[in-house]
């Protein structure tokens, strides 16, 4: 069963630079997909592509096979499901304490309040950020932010999670602790599509790697696949 579906899918900036050219790839429901791609790839494109934050300038996209209109409802609709976790997510906390932040996405879905209070309890203690629901976001370290960035996305309870290099700028044993939350995040079977530029980490982690290269798909297939045709 396929999420997102990219048919012949295209991208051209306002200044002419063509971010992607004729993409063709799929999104399986509960699969963890790595995306390797050097700096200027394409792969932040692809990943606003995929939230309906851009529209492709030729081709179409199908989400759980139903080709995008971009009308407003639907792309609103699009957002919730496609919860993604930019490389600066830091940047995207502004509540004055890590609770109203994580609280900040079910909020908006006008839940009943007993909801949003049961996933905010839920998300916190899965993504272990117990000891710093009371403090300000600005004054923790950059992984923390990470997992209250992280909080707030799964709090939304989005079909795919996309989160755009998850470990840069960890170390080995804050990378392999960013591993563990992601796995249990897919243990509540999501769907989880991340970029790196980590050969290795794709190669262990993932079911599936997807390769672009400036603008072209390279390849998409298995771990096994993928680097054995390289
Ligand atoms: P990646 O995330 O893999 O680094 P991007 O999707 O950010 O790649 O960029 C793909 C290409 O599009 C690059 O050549 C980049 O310079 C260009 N690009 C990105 N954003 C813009 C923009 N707003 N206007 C013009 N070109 C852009
Ligand atoms: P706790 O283990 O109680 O959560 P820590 O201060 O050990 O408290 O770590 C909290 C978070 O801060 C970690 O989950 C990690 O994301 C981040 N962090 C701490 N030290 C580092 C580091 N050296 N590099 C990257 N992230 C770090």
């Amino acid at each position: 069963e396929q999420i997102i579906t990219f048919e012949q899918v295209s991208y051209q900036y306002a200044d002419g630079t063509m971010a992607l050219n004729q993409i063709n790839l799929s999104i399986e429901k509960g699969k963890k997909i790595a995306l390797l791609g050097n700096n200027g790839a394409g792969k932040s494109t692809l990943f606003l592509l995929m939230n309906g934050i851009l529209k492709p300038t030729s081709g179409s996209i199908l989400y759980n096979g139903k080709k995008l209109t971009y009308k407003r409802k639907e792309i609103q609709r699009l957002r919730q499901q496609v919860g993604i976790v930019f490389q600066n997510s830091e940047t995207q906390l502004f509540s004055s304490t890590v609770y109203e932040d994580i609280k900040f996405g079910p909020k908006n879905l006008n839940l009943p309040t007993e909801e949003v209070e049961r996933r905010v309890k839920e998300v916190i203690t899965l993504t272990e950020t117990e000891s710093l629901k009371d403090k300000p976001p600005h004054f923790l370290s950059i992984g923390q932010k990470k997992r209250v960035a992280i909080a707030g996305i799964v709090a939304i309870d989005p079909e795919l999670m996309v989160l755009d290099e998850p470990t840069a700028g960890l170390d080995p044993y804050y990378s392999k602790r960013m591993l563990n939350l992601l796995e249990k995040i897919h243990h509540r079977n999501r769907t989880i599509l991340l970029s790196t530029h980590n050969v290795n980490l794709a190669y262990e982690w993932a079911d599936e790697v997807i390769i672009l290269n400036n603008g072209h798909l390279l390849a998409q297939g298995t771990p096994v696949e993928v680097f054995s045709k390289r």
